[in-house]
C-alpha cells in the first residue's frame, strides 16, 4: 500500500515512510491511494473472531510487508489488550466504552499502535528521534505512555497552560525520563502551530529528526478504525446496524470510522458531535468551511477550531459534500446542554457520562429523535474520574477513582513553561 500526500506535491510512500515522517514534505497529510475491502466472512461471522484477530485483519493491507507477520502480530495485540464493552444506556442509546487503557482515554489505541511502530522502524537506526506533540487533553497523555522509555525515542509534548484537566495534566507530567512536558501561555491551537512550524524549520530539522505523534499520522489514525469493527461485533440486531456518535475535535477518530465503513463495515450514519467549536456542523449546514479560534469548553479534547484530519473526511467521499451528508450529520453541544445531559442520564439511565461522552450522547439523542426507528452508539471516549473536578459539583457525589489514577495523582508534575513563541520552542529543542 502506497499513501499518498493531499497537498499532490509529494511523492507516494509506504508505511514505513509515512509512520517515521508524519506529515508529507508538502505539508499535505498523507492518505492510503486505495481503500482495502474486508472480508465478508468477517463481517457476516465478527463474533467469532478476538479483537486481536479483527485488529491484524483490518491493519494489514495497509502495512504490506514493512512490518514482518509475527511483529505486526505482536504490535497489535499489545495495542488492544484491554476491553472495549458495550453498554446500553437507554432503550435506544449504546455506549462503547473505549477508556479501559492505560490513560483512560480512547487516544491509547492509537498511539500505543503508533509508538510500536516507529519503535520498530528505528531499531538499528542511530539517529534519536524526537516525537514533537501538541496536545489538547488526552493526546499528550496516550503518547507519553506509549513511549515512555522507548529506546532510540524523545517525546516533547506542548500543552495549554491551565486547559487542561488535572488528571491529564498529571498523565503528561509526571513520567520524566524521556518524556519532556513544555506548558505554553497560550492555546492549543498555538501549540498545533508552533508545531507545525517546528516541522517547517529546516535549519532545525536538519539537527534533529523530528516526527509527529498527532492524529494526522497514518500509525495513529488508522488503528482507529478497531472501535468500529468492535461495536459491530458486539451489535446484537444485525439487520438494523446503528447510528454511531462520536464526540469530535480534531475528527481523526470518526474519519477512521467513516474509513473502516468504505471498507465494508455495516453502519447507518455519523454523527459528529461538537461542542461550542462548530466549524464541521456550520460547514455541514451551509457549505462554507471557515476555521475559527479554538474556544475553552468542558469537553476540552475537543477545543479545535480547525481540525486537521477534516482534508481526510473530504477527500473519502471526493470531496462531494452531498454525498458526505449522507453519511454524515453534525451537532453542536453547549456547556449547559453538556452539563444537563450529564446530570440527566445519570438520574434516569444510571450511567456516568465523561463530558464528550455526553457531547455525543445529547447529538444522538437529537438526531434520533428525528429518526425514530433507529438506534444508536455514542464512543464514551474518556473515563469521567478525567473530569472529576468539573464533574462532582454537577452530580453532587464523588467519582470512584481507579486504581492506576489513584497512583499517579501523588505524584509530582514536571513541566517547562514557555510563551506561545516558536523560538522558545527551537530554544528548547537545541538545548534539551
Ligand atoms: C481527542 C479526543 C476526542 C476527539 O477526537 P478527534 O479524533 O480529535 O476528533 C474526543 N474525546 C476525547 C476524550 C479525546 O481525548
Amino acid at each position: 500500500m502506497k499513501f499518498y500526500s493531499l497537498n499532490k506535491q509529494s511523492a507516494a510512500v509506504d508505511f514505513a515512510t509515512a509512520c517515521i515522517l508524519g506529515q508529507a514534505p508538502d505539508k499535505g497529510l498523507y492518505f492510503p491511494e486505495v481503500i482495502p475491502q474486508v472480508s465478508k466472512e468477517l463481517i457476516d461471522n465478527i463474533e467469532n473472531y478476538s479483537n486481536e484477530a479483527i485488529a491484524l485483519q483490518v491493519i494489514t493491507p495497509y502495512i504490506g510487508d514493512k512490518i514482518p507477520k509475527k511483529e505486526l502480530e505482536r504490535i497489535v495485540n499489545e495495542t488492544v489488550n484491554f476491553a472495549f464493552p458495550l453498554l446500553k444506556i437507554s432503550e435506544s442509546i449504546y455506549s462503547l466504552e473505549l477508556f479501559h487503557g492505560p490513560t483512560l482515554a480512547f487516544k491509547d489505541v492509537g498511539a500505543r499502535f503508533m509508538s510500536q511502530c516507529l519503535g520498530y522502524f528505528a531499531k538499528g537506526n542511530n539517529e534519536k528521534v524526537t516525537v514533537l506533540v501538541a496536545t489538547s487533553g488526552d493526546t499528550g497523555g496516550a503518547v507519553a505512555h506509549g513511549f515512555y522509555d522507548v529506546e532510540g525515542v524523545d517525546v516533547v509534548i506542548l500543552y495549554p497552560s491551565g486547559k487542561v484537566s488535572n488528571v491529564q495534566e498529571k498523565q503528561l507530567t509526571t513520567l520524566g525520563k524521556n518524556i519532556y512536558a513544555l506548558e505554553v501561555d497560550g492555546t492549543f491551537d498555538e501549540c498545533q502551530q508552533m508545531v507545525k512550524a517546528a516541522f517547517a524549520d529546516s535549519a532545525l530539522n536538519k539537527k534533529m529528526k523530528l516526527t509527529s505523534a498527532n492524529s494526522i499520522n497514518v500509525a495513529r489514525w488508522l488503528p482507529q478504525q478497531f472501535y468500529y469493527f468492535y461495536l459491530w461485533k458486539q451489535w446484537k440486531d444485525k439487520n438494523n446496524p446503528p447510528v454511531v456518535a462520536v464526540p469530535s475535535g480534531n475528527f481523526g477518530n470518526i474519519c477512521a470510522g467513516l474509513l473502516a465503513r468504505q471498507s465494508g463495515l455495516p453502519i447507518k450514519h455519523f454523527i459528529a458531535a461538537c461542542n461550542t467549536n462548530d466549524t464541521v456542523p456550520q460547514f455541514l449546514n451551509t457549505g462554507n468551511y471557515h476555521p475559527k479560534k479554538a474556544i475553552a469548553t468542558l469537553s476540552n479534547a475537543m477545543d479545535v477550531g480547525d481540525p486537521s484530519n477534516f482534508v481526510r473526511v473530504l477527500q473519502l467521499f471526493d470531496r462531494q459534500n452531498e454525498l458526505l451528508k449522507k453519511s454524515m450529520s453534525g451537532y453542536s453541544v453547549s456547556d449547559e446542554e453538556t452539563k444537563a445531559t450529564l446530570v440527566s442520564v445519570l438520574k434516569e439511565n444510571k450511567y456516568l457520562l465523561d463530558p464528550h461522552g455526553a457531547v455525543a450522547y445529547k447529538a444522538l439523542y437529537d438526531h434520533l429523535a428525528i429518526f425514530p426507528a433507529d438506534k444508536g452508539i455514542i464512543l464514551e471516549t474518556a473515563h469521567p474520574i478525567k473530569f472529576f473536578d468539573k464533574i462532582e459539583p454537577l452530580i453532587g457525589q464523588p467519582v470512584e477513582v481507579p486504581e492506576k489514577i489513584a497512583m499517579m495523582m501523588n505524584k509530582e508534575k514536571f513541566s517547562t513553561k514557555i510563551s506561545a513563541d516558536v523560538n522558545c520552542l527551537f530554544d528548547f529543542l537545541t538545548a534539551k
